[in-house]
């Protein structure tokens, strides 16, 4: 039997994982389908204290995993489908997609949220075929090309500088009439040639390419002159800083959630002894990896004391 299972190795799972481990209780971390979590397909990370100006979240990830590593920590490329809880308060059974089960006294939930999708017509066809939702891991694919980036916040801003990197032309477009970041972040793409910002626009539909399955381009609304035009780009790349759905569907009824599906919690404690929470998963929580990673530090304590006062009885 397992002492404590973490569920995630994005910056809340390998967190939690690192002080379980110099905790002396031995985590096993099942890692689901993104190793290392959603910041490992941030092109910059300027704000996790500590780390260079311009560090890629692959790189500050792949530090957090090495230490981890390092401490002992172990990791198994698995998901969790389900989690039964034992007769007599014993723990739980997790249900792996391999189909494999482990048995553990206790579980941290550290899932995360995923973007969700455009909902405008033919985002969802071509999606992965010029819709994405991740710069660092396609913007290649755009090398010289016309691209756009929809978003109001910092991870648009970031995906725009890095996209003018390597393509002809970012079109920024924001339904908003100024973005939601820092002043640091909107000086420096300001500062790019090859940026052009469309405030107070949205889009209406993704087009196909003539004859093949790509995308040829995007319909706009200017909401100022209620005007609609053709962009044409070759990759359009999702950034909405809001509007995650939690990772929390197969959970069932185990802890409660909130309306959205965020998994509710007192210091990591969810509503079922022995079921912790933490990172973007948490009800409530700022959506940020310092966020997440603290969170993931409050939930390893939880764990302890539970484990602690588990083996007293
Ligand atoms: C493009 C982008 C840029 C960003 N930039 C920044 C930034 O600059 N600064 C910042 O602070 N934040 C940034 N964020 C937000 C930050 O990435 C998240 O807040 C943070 O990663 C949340 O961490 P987490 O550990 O809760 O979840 P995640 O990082 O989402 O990790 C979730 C983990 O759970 C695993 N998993 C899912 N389901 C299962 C399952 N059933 N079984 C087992 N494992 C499972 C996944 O495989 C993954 O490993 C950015 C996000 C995006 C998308």
């Amino acid at each position: 039997m397992e002492k404590i299972v973490v569920l995630g190795s994005g910056p809340a799972g390998l967190t939690a994982a690192i002080y379980t481990a110099r905790a002396g209780l031995s985590p096993l971390v099942l890692e689901g389908g993104s190793p290392m979590g959603i910041l490992a397909q941030a092109a910059r990370v300027d704000n996790y204290p500590g780390v260079a100006v311009g560090t890629s979240g692959f790189d500050l990830m792949l530090a957090m995993h090495t230490q981890a590593e390092a401490l002992g920590v172990r990791f198994e490329l698995e998901e969790a489908v389900s989690i039964t809880p034992m007769d007599d308060e014993k723990g739980f059974v997790l249900r792996l997609s391999s189909g494999e089960s482990i048995e553990t006294e206790s579980v941290l939930l550290a899932m995360g949220a995923s973007p969700k999708p455009l909902e405008i017509p033919g985002a969802k066809e071509l999606e992965g075929r010029g819709v994405s939702h991740c710069s660092v891991c396609d913007g290649m694919f755009f090398k010289g090309k016309d691209v756009a980036v929809i978003g109001d916040g910092e991870a648009a801003l970031v995906d725009a500088e890095y996209l003018a990197g390597i393509c002809k032309k970012v079109w920024l477009i924001n339904k908003h009439t100024e973005f939601i970041a820092s002043d640091l972040i909107i000086r420096r793409v300001k500062a790019l040639e090859n940026i052009e910002m469309l405030n107070e626009t949205i889009p209406l539909e993704v087009l196909q390419e003539d004859g093949k399955k790509s995308v040829g381009g995007v319909v706009l609304r200017d909401l100022n002159e209620s005007k609609e035009r053709v962009l044409p780009i070759s990759g359009l790349f999702i950034a909405k800083g809001s509007g995650r759905t939690p990772n929390s569907l197969w959970l069932n009824e185990l802890v409660d959630l909130d309306e959205y599906g965020f998994v509710i919690a007192n210091d990591g404690q969810t509503s079922r002894k022995g079921i912790f929470v933490a990172g973007d998963l948490l009800s409530g929580s700022i959506k940020q990896a310092v966020t997440a990673a603290a969170s993931g530090c409050v939930a390893a304590f939880a764990i302890g004391k539970f484990l602690k006062n588990k083996g007293q009885k």
